[in-house]
């Protein structure tokens, strides 16, 4: 009977015997460490991604389990050119090795092409998926060409309404005297 596999708390060891694999569609506000990165709440956007658990043999014939993980998502970043906010995708595609403890993942960390994390039988996936996403963040994220700024200087319009909005000095002077008590009545 095939098992069901949650990715909150993944077996690990038995998705990869099982040569298993999980995808979805979530929601980027289920990532909420992703959401404090962007340049606007995305209520929208979506980050796709998908696990495949393998059974490799290690150096020492022991059976090991990994994990191939793809996520991507595209969400509002900031330009760091014209401050707008600027849809980037950001995309990961890596594989893991689980090792027995942290210990084995120190030890072989430097040896290492796959990243290691210690194999858990409650796993959580997503969390994952969020740290790699946040690794994946552009430092710089661009326009390639940003769009035209917001002009500074007003129109023609806007400039002869702003005259006629302030106050004219003498106006207002006039407007002192005549409210000035007057003495003779
Ligand atoms: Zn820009």
């Amino acid at each position: 009977m095939k098992r069901e596999f949650v990715p909150e708390r993944l077996d690990v060891a038995a998705f990869a015997a099982e040569a298993a694999a999980l995808s979805a569609d979530d929601p980027v506000p289920n990532y909420p460490r992703l959401v404090q990165e962007l340049a606007l709440p995305a209520p929208d956007a979506v980050v796709s991604w998908e696990a495949v658990g393998e059974q490799r043999t290690g150096a020492l014939g022991k059976v090991e389990p990994w994990l191939h993980l793809t996520a991507e998502t595209t969400v509002p970043l900031v330009c760091q050119r014209c401050l707008a906010p600027v849809d980037t995708l950001v995309a990961s595609d890596r594989w893991f090795r689980f090792v027995a403890d942290e210990a084995t993942a120190d030890a072989e960390d430097d040896e290492s092409e796959e990243d290691l994390l210690v194999v858990s039988r409650d796993f959580d996936l997503r969390a994952l998926i969020e740290d790699e996403l946040l690794m994946e963040i552009p430092v710089m994220p661009v326009h390639e060409v940003c769009p035209t700024p917001i002009q500074l200087s007003s129109s023609d319009d806007d400039f002869q309404a702003a005259e006629e909005a302030k106050p004219n000095p003498f106006a207002v002077l006039g407007a002192l005297r005549s409210r000035k008590p007057d003495g003779g009545k």
